[in-house]
């Protein structure tokens, strides 16, 4: 029996984490947060001093770096999955803003998306997943039986980023920042040579713009509850 796999692609900030943790739990599936593991890698490339001053990583010394870089997930008690890095638990410290301005150069480099890609499809070799990313669709799970591209309007976007970062009690950011670091960043992942974020040919568009969590949520179950792989997968 096949397992199912759900890619969920889509801009930064357009809420396709929410939508794949929810879809997640109530499928059973596991939930993999790529983004978090080239955040991860960020994070130690700028803790080791792999980072320019300009923001531009030192790719060679990255690429002497990178066999020792462990990129993991540990389930805790309340369900949600957290990044470690190298056996530390990192959830809080990736997603800095620091860690946002210079994840987008660090996400380009060839041999950073092979490891990274290679421990994705790793990591659902034995199970139904639900992964959200850039390039799931098109380049990890060019097979997933459902491929949903998420998006919403770049201002609708960023003011849900600033409020989810002013909740969380981030006093150093404005909404100018996390709406600059937004479009930068939708820039450089659509531009890059390998693996540029574009919606897969098969993907189903899922614009939330005026869409509530819930909303979503619905819309994107009832694209898995009607997939002829899910109707078989739970008849076992
Ligand atoms: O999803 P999130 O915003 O946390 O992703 C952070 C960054 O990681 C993206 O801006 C992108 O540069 C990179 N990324 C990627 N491929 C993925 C997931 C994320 O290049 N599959």
């Amino acid at each position: 029996m096949d397992n199912v796999k759900i890619a969920i692609d889509g801009f930064s900030s357009c809420g396709k984490s929410t939508l794949a943790k929810q879809l997640a739990a109530k499928l059973g599936f596991l939930y993999i947060d790529t983004g978090a593991m080239y955040r991860a890698i960020t994070l130690y490339a700028l803790r080791n001093n792999i980072m320019y001053r300009d923001g531009t990583p030192d790719v060679e010394m990255l690429r002497e770096h990178i066999k020792n870089i462990k990129v993991s997930f540990q389930r805790m008690p309340n369900g949600n999955m957290h990044t470690l890095l190298n056996g530390e638990d990192v959830e809080k410290n990736i997603r800095t803003v620091s860690v946002s301005r210079h994840v987008s150069a660090i996400s380009k480099i060839d041999f950073v998306r092979a490891e990274m890609v290679d421990l994705q499809r790793n990591l659902a070799k034995d199970f139904s997943v639900v992964m959200d990313g850039r390039d799931i669709g098109t380049v990890v799970f060019p097979d997933a039986q459902l491929k949903i591209f998420v998006t919403a309007s770049p201002e609708v976007r960023a003011q849900r980023r600033y409020d989810e970062l002013i909740a969380k009690g981030e006093e150093d950011v404005s909404f100018e920042e996390i709406f600059e670091n937004l479009k930068a960043r939708d820039k450089a992942d659509s531009e890059r040579t390998i693996a540029p974020l574009r919606k897969a040919d098969d993907a189903i568009l899922l614009d939330n713009s005026d869409m509530t969590i819930e909303q979503q949520f619905e819309t994107a179950l009832k694209l898995v509850q009607d997939l002829p792989a899910y109707k078989q997968l739970i008849q076992k």
